[in-house]
């Protein structure tokens, strides 16, 4: 039998039923919200309006209840928010910000916009996060913030992080865009500064595009709302400007009906992946050489993505033949390595904003990092590392099955891959 990759009939012929965590209820909220005509309740100038329409103060509220916090800015994405965040944190140019070269670049660009330098701190190869007491090791006299990743939806160690946060006075911000397990599922009732979630249409619920930043903070949540609505157009007291140009970040009133019944539902559509991604690991556990993530990520994670690990010694064909071969036989959302955000242009080779190396050239240049070296994470992407996004299909139990018929077709033919 030849597999797909050699011309034969994949072992998924048909595209396989997509994710979809809107419903009808959803679709009629949005579209009474559409015939009422008020898409944006925001005006970017003191009073009541400043802070938005009815449907994304609703949201906000949900928002709180949900992820237990007591402040939420919504924002018409999770970059803006990430930005957002920063912002309001009111650092100096040059400041050092300790964040992970595993994640999507807006975590690390966020950084860069309020001209602060990103420290990135290598990953741990069992959770794919942020290692606190490297973190630790990494404080320098200009740290001023840690900025975490819950990763393919696995919590970084919020408790421990806070722990070392405070113990250097420094602020700790958590990138939660895959992993929006609501205070109920969360393993810790230890709170960063801030944190938010994504809600582009690719994450676990969405509008299409979207974001909402929380804190427990009243002054941050404050900054948050200026920064998000032209802030510079707001009187405030003179010892609270520095940092707070404005944008328009402001998230319209139809995607944030959107979002209300997806956030009372959360936690089952986690739990929905969180399922399909264990019966993946159930089907693919006696694979050969294939290593699943640890049972403690497997009970915990919201599954963004299911990342998986090559024991490339143990196999004939290289990873990118394999990746190949299975994309042929139809599995969908997988591929091969993930990020290296250190090892982007921008943050590399310093070209952020200019040519100057602004902001690593900002304040004495002798006590500047000149390069950061992940070697994890660098041989994690360039060998080992493959990934399942589990919101590019629904996986019920019929779909898991095939996907596991896949990888076992691909894994008994692995010889038709060799070079
Ligand atoms: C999706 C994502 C973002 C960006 O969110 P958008 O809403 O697409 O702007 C940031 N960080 C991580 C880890 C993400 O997965």
């Amino acid at each position: 039998m030849d597999l797909a990759i050699n011309g034969g009939l994949p072992a998924i012929e048909d595209p396989l039923p997509p994710y979809d965590p809107i419903s009808d209820d959803d679709v009629e909220n949005a579209l009474a919200v559409l015939r009422s005509r008020q898409l944006s309740g925001f005006l970017g100038a003191p009073g009541e309006k400043f802070l938005g329409g009815e449907q994304v103060r609703a949201l906000e509220a949900s928002v709180c209840d949900h992820f237990g916090s007591h402040h939420a800015v919504a924002v018409n994405s999770w970059t803006s928010g990430l930005v957002t965040a920063v912002g309001s944190l009111q650092l100096e140019p040059g400041d050092e910000v300790i964040t992970t070269p595993w994640t999507m670049c807006a975590t690390a660009t966020s950084l860069l916009h309020w001209d602060l330098v990103p420290k990135f701190v290598d990953i741990d190869p069992v959770t794919y996060n942020l290692d606190p007491e490297q973190v630790q090791a990494s404080i320098s006299p200009r740290t001023r913030a840690i900025m975490a990743v819950d990763i393919f939806g696995l919590q970084s160690q919020w408790a421990r992080l806070r722990q070392i946060a405070d113990e250097y006075g420094l602020y700790l911000i958590v990138d939660s865009a895959q992993a929006p397990i609501s205070s109920k599922g969360r393993r810790s009732d230890v709170y960063p500064d801030i944190w938010g979630y994504s809600f582009n249409y690719h994450k676990h619920i969405h509008c299409g595009e979207g974001g909402v930043a929380v804190t427990n903070n009243q002054a941050l949540a404050a900054r948050m709302q200026r920064i998000r609505n032209h802030g510079e157009t707001v009187p405030i007291a003179s010892h609270d400007l520095p940092n707070n140009l404005g944008y328009n970040f402001r998230l319209g009133e139809v995607e944030s009906s959107l979002l209300l019944g997806q956030i009372q539902r959360v936690d089952a559509l986690v739990n929905g992946r969180r399922e399909a991604a264990r019966r993946l690991c159930q089907g693919l556990d006696e694979i050969e050489g294939l290593q699943l993530p640890s049972r403690d990520h497997q009970r915990e994670s919201a599954f963004y993505i299911l990342p998986l690990q090559l024991e490339q010694d143990k196999l004939p064909a290289s990873r990118a033949r394999i990746v190949e071969a299975l994309i042929a036989e139809g599995v969908p959302g997988i591929s091969e390595g993930y990020q290296n955000i250190h090892r982007l242009p921008n943050f590399g080779q310093h070209i952020g904003k200019g040519s100057r190396g602004i902001p690593w050239s900002i304040g004495p240049s002798d006590e500047r990092v000149q390069e950061s070296s992940c070697p994890v994470a660098e041989k994690l992407h360039d060998e080992t590392f493959l990934g399942i996004h589990m919101c590019a299909a629904q996986f019920d139990v019929a779909a898991t099955d095939q996907v596991v018929e896949a990888f076992r077709r691909v894994w008994t033919h692995l010889d038709q891959l060799e070079q």
